[in-house]
């Protein structure tokens, strides 16, 4: 999932600076699961705009936001709002005010800001898992990512600075490695340690992307 945090108060409030009245969309999924853009938050919301005086005359939470099709339909469906409003603020990851700001002509703000791709471990605690590199290679480190969790992002192996299973780099912090080899050993496929992988096409990993998958891949699916 997206993870992302509400941005302050007074900076969604400097950015609104001018806007009367105000449209709020917030996202049922990742932001959501966040606690930064779901039902309650967009509640909460309305009622602090009001508060300091703008009219909030709809605000709503798509199931997800960056869904472009049915983002538009439901955009449509609201459109005499939307008309009235000086400003739109979403609630939702990059990705969804990006998606808004393209289906309106009406000024879009983000409430929230985008931080990483990762997993929700329980409420309130999320850590990054994937640096979207374009050529994983989980199979072959225990299904941790070594890119990620190695603060040298080192394909092969260990860089020797590691102690008591801490990295030399940031000392609060587990070695990816050392985590690496514990479980590879746990599961009997220390073997997949001697394995030498080529340096990662990096062009890969550029960005941003854009990809189309025909039928049968998505058939797949
Ligand atoms: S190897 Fe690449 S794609 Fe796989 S989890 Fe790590 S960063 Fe993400
Ligand atoms: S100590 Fe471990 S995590 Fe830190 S840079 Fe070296 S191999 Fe990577």
């Amino acid at each position: 999932m997206i993870i992302s945090q509400q941005k302050l108060l007074p900076d969604i409030l400097q950015s609104l600076d001018g806007s009367d009245v105000v449209v709020i969309i917030g996202c049922g999924t990742c932001a959501t699961q966040c606690h930064a853009g779901g039902e309650e938050e967009v509640q909460d919301m309305k009622r602090e705009l009001e508060g300091v005086g703008k009219a909030v005359p709809l605000s709503f939470v798509l199931e997800s936001v960056c869904t472009t099709q049915k983002t538009k339909k439901e955009l449509t469906k609201k459109s005499t709002f939307i008309e009235e409003a000086d400003a739109i603020l979403v609630m939702s990851c990059g990705v969804g005010v990006q998606t808004v700001a393209e289906l309106t002509e009406k000024p879009v703000f983000p409430a929230l800001d985008t931080l990483f791709i990762g997993s929700l471990r329980r409420v309130g605690h999320y850590e990054e898992l994937c640096a979207l590199c374009g050529q994983c290679i989980l199979e072959y480190t225990g299904g941790i990512c070594a890119i990620n969790q190695c603060s040298k992002g080192l394909l092969n192996g260990p860089c020797g600075g590691s102690k008591q299973g801490k990295c030399e780099i940031i000392d609060d912090r587990d070695c990816g490695w050392y985590l690496i080899y514990e479980r590879l050993k746990q599961r009997g496929k220390l073997y997949l340690m001697e394995m030498i992988h080529q340096p990662q096409d990096f062009s890969k990993g550029q960005h941003p992307q854009k990809i189309t998958l025909g039928r049968e891949m998505l058939k797949k699916k």
